[in-house]
């Protein structure tokens, strides 16, 4: 362990000028250049934050995500009057639909509400739906250049492991410590450089795991002696199994059924029809595959149906051409069944 062990002088808190100096010379080396770090309109910002809370920057970026969504939608105005089935769309393969459908609640409150002006102050921002306090802090931060207390997963990590906070960091007095730690230790001179700085210092250097104290700007200020063992969590909730059984049925055109769902967590997207276990008591899948959805470890079997006169419709049942499953927003699991299906039968 002492390989790792930080060089400890003196608290954050203690030598504010010094820490934020140090985190501001090395971001100024090494920080990365990310599309939402060259605006300052909170519009763009907004969209990446929303991305971000679920999804890695990889695959936001890498993907296209994020680039794609900002030329469908450029403004609030487009995003404010998207239909479902487009919004949907052009958020499909980031999961966490609940986003894309609050970020247009959002777009929709601040053009009735501020005019379409993104309001500046914490208590309007928070008033917002789907605006809590990380995505806040983070617009106060980034797009109005004001200090806040920003603090995500990264940030958490980095602030547990310096002052070696061994409190559980998902409890509200931890995460309300860290809120005042962040704002308080934010460099006043350019709050938007300070947050971007420490937030990446906890995906690079002060990583989950095995740190890379050697290498860290911040040892001389870290108080923790062994850093594997922060931060500490409140205890996972438990894993809970669930199997879904999906048929894929062609019609005499080549239609494929595919069902709209209404009222759940994919409302508005489209899917596989699911049916019962029992129906397929002895018949082989056709193709399996495992996902996992907050708290839930799905395991999907889809089956073969030739007989498409032996289907019982359901509510939300629809037949689809094959050419227009492109335009459809589909749940990620089943566009990946589709794919594999899609000429093996
Ligand atoms: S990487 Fe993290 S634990 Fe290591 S010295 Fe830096 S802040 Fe402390």
């Amino acid at each position: 362990m002492d390989r790792l062990k930080p060089r400890f002088k003196a608290s954050p808190l203690a030598a504010k000028t010094q820490f934020r100096k140090a985190l501001g010379d090395w971001f100024a080396r090494v920080g990365k250049d990310y599309p939402w770090r060259r605006t300052r309109e909170a519009y763009p910002i907004l969209v990446s934050e929303m991305m971000l809370q679920q999804t890695q920057i990889a695959t936001v970026l890498g993907k296209g995500y994020y680039m794609r969504f900002l030329e469908k939608f450029p403004d609030l105005e487009s995003l404010a009057k998207a239909d479902d089935q487009s919004l949907l769309k052009a958020w499909e393969g980031l999961g966490y639909y609940r986003r894309a459908r609050m970020l247009r609640e959002t777009a929709r409150a601040i053009l009735t509400n501020h005019d379409g002006v993104f309001p500046d102050d914490e208590a309007a921002l928070l008033d917002l739906p789907g605006v809590g306090h990380y995505t806040a802090a983070a617009l106060l931060a980034f797009a109005f250049g004001k200090p806040s207390g920003l603090v995500d997963g990264n940030v958490s990590r980095v602030f547990s492991r310096i002052m070696a906070d061994f409190s559980p960091i998902d409890e509200h007095a931890a995460i309300r410590r860290h809120r005042q730690w962040a704002l308080e230790l934010c460099d006043p001179t350019s709050p938007r450089i300070h947050h971007q700085a420490i937030m990446e210092l906890g995906q690079t250097i002060c990583r989950p795991g095995r740190p890379a104290c050697e290498i860290c700007p911040l040892a001389s200020f870290c108080e923790c002696a062994e850093p594997e063992k922060l931060p500490i969590k409140k205890p996972p909730v438990a894993i809970t199994y669930l199997h879904e059984y999906a048929i894929f049925c062609r019609d005499s055109a080549g239609r494929i059924l595919l069902h709209h769902e209404s009222g759940t967590r994919r409302n508005g997207l489209w899917k596989l029809p699911l049916r019962s276990a029992s129906d397929f008591a002895k018949i082989e899948p056709a193709y399996q595959s495992e996902y996992t959805i907050t708290r839930y470890r799905v395991f999907l079997n889809v089956y073969l149906i030739e007989d498409a006169d032996s289907v019982r419709m359901l509510d939300g049942d629809a037949w689809i051409h094959p050419d227009r499953l492109h335009e459809l927003p589909l749940a990620a699991p089943f566009r990946r069944s589709l794919d594999r299906l899609v000429g093996m039968d």
